[in-house]
């Protein structure tokens, strides 16, 4: 047999999955295995990079094995990771000084509070406040990149996922750790840049576009790593940071598996899952439904400055051109189908959450409002509690869980509705993947409530697919966009049916809930 076949590794947090494609984008066998956290202290969430390495091995050895391909077949590999998880090690040992420190990780909540609330970070609210002000009168002004910089500024803030904070913490606290770095020993990277050099034998140490972007290292303006942005954890000081490279390119290759295999792909999970789910065209929208949702909306060429508190990033880099996105994160969502089987033990598994909403007509008045760890896109409103409001005697079992699954598409609406207002663009379309959209009552409400189509792919699982279409473009057996348009199935369309004052009065009482919901805590 010819080499024919794709593989990728798609590092999720949970877990890690080795799959390989055929030709046509079809699964020929897939492995998962669960990947173990760490969590050392309340608010700690760590993960052994060593482990995450060699479970990402073990698992495409097994999919290799069950598609009985041999590593001679398979084309190229892509790889499609979680975003911002950092981690540190020595270049000539490679072994990492400490765990990776993981995307939900909170141990630097105070430092991030603290540098939020100084004078650097106030004044840059001020200026960026200033300046969208004055752009608001000309457009010009918000067309170039430092106008640009100074809008999104006036609503930036730190955070403790990001991969800067992660690392001024390894510095400070691992010992040797610093001493290393000034001798120019460290290397920094996220989980992508760490497999890569491994799958390597050290030989790549780079990242890519969508990935850097993500890290709040990086400047999607003016495309560079950002001095402003890491100042404030006096970064990168002696740390080596990685080469940045083309989503769909060139990242060496892996000996790993007994055959040379070229690494064609390195890509964010969520930027990954706008390219699977081919949102090529400018304004196309993915919305991944999984523990939380993450939508996101192609912008083109051009980054944009969100004044209604979007992320702008970069999608991806390939053949010379950048393409945007915005992002809007909803942080619980199918946690709150997990919330009503666990916690409340209203439901026995979460699929069942469908044939409970449909067995009612309403919630009758109802709404949740899941906001367990504060409300993310469009509000930030760390001190949002959840929230289940206008019950009634004749409330019942099956309309809360109704209510809770309508909240997952208020939340998309939310975001749409500000993703809309920041680009102009009326969203028609929206396509949705992730393990939460297998729900055909939850995806008609979405296309209800947001007055859109909603499409359902064949493959549930876009962020791999999307490595895979990349992989396979620099590997040349597929056209960009022509053979991505043809290859990927549709399994389901959803279209609107619901009276426009019926969507309204149901909004506006979610926008009330939410109200209710606001600066809790
Ligand atoms: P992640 O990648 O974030 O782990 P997945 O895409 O695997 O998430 O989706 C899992 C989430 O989707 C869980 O939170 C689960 O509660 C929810 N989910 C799975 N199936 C359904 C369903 N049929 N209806 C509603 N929610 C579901």
């Amino acid at each position: 047999m010819s080499e024919d076949f794709i593989l990728v590794n798609d590092v999720g947090t949970t877990g890690t999955r080795a799959i390989i494609y055929d030709r046509n984008a079809g699964v020929i066998a897939e492995s998962y295995s669960e990947l173990p956290q760490v969590f050392p202290k309340p608010g700690w969430t760590e993960q052994d990079p060593v482990g995450i390495y060699e479970k990402c091995v073990e698992v495409t050895r097994e999919a290799l094995k069950s598609a009985g391909v041999g590593p001679e077949q398979i084309l190229a590999m892509g790889i499609a990771t979680q975003r911002t998880t950092s981690m540190l090690w020595d270049r000539n040992t490679g072994e990492p000084v400490y765990n990776a420190i993981t995307w939900q990780d909170t141990r630097m909540s105070d430092e991030c509070e603290r540098i939020n609330r100084s004078l650097y970070f106030k004044s840059l609210h001020v200026i960026g406040g200033a300046f969208q002000g004055v752009a608001s009168l000309s457009k010009s002004l918000k067309r170039n990149a430092l106008g640009k910089m100074l809008i999104t500024a006036a609503h930036f803030t730190i955070t403790p996922a990001m991969s800067s904070a992660h690392a001024r913490w390894l510095l400070d606290n691992v010992e040797g750790a610093a001493e290393k770095a000034r001798a120019g020993d460290l290397l920094f990277g996220t989980v992508d840049t760490w497999l890569l050099w491994n799958y390597t034998g050290g030989k790549t140490h780079a990242t890519d576009f969508s990935n850097v972007s993500a890290t709040g290292m990086y400047d999607p303006f003016q495309m560079k790593w950002s001095t402003e942005l890491m100042k404030p954890f006096k970064l990168p000081g002696d740390l080596v940071l990685p080469e940045i490279r083309e989503t769909s390119g060139d990242f060496g290759t892996t000996d790993v598996f007994g055959h040379p295999i070229p690494i064609k792909c390195v890509v964010a999970d969520q930027q990954a899952a706008l390219f699977g789910e081919a949102c090529f065209e400018v304004g196309s929208v993915k919305c991944t439904n999984g523990t939380g949702t993450f939508i996101d909306m192609n912008t083109g060429d051009e980054p944009v400055a969100s004044v209604h508190k979007m992320t702008p990033m970069i999608a991806w880099k390939m053949r010379g051109e950048t393409t945007y996105m915005l992002e809007g994160i909803i942080s619980s969502a199918g946690s709150s189908i997990q919330f009503l089987r666990d916690n409340l033990k209203l439901i026995k598994e979460a699929a069942e959450s469908e044939s409970l909403a449909l067995s009612t007509d309403d919630t009758g008045g109802v709404y949740v409002v899941p906001a367990f760890t504060g409300l993310s896109a469009p509000y930030w409103d760390p001190f949002a509690r959840g929230t289940v409001i206008g019950l009634t005697r004749a409330t019942t079992r099956e309309q809360v869980v109704r209510a809770t699954l309508e909240s997952i598409a208020y939340q998309c609406k939310d975001v749409v509705a500000a993703m809309e207002k920041d680009t102009g663009i009326r969203v028609c379309d929206i396509k949705a993947d992730g393990g939460a959209s297998q729900n055909d009552f939850l995806l008609q409400f979405l296309a209800d409530i947001l007055d859109t189509d909603v499409e359902r792919p064949e493959i549930l699982e876009a962020t791999a697919l999307g490595a895979a279409y990349f992989a396979g473009i620099a590997a040349g057996i597929w056209e960009f966009p022509d053979d991505i348009l043809r290859i990927r199935g549709v399994e389901r369309e959803f279209k609107p049916d619901m009276p426009s004052e019926t969507r309204g009065s149901l909004y506006a009482g979610w926008k009330k809930a939410v109200g209710r919901a606001q600066h809790w805590a």
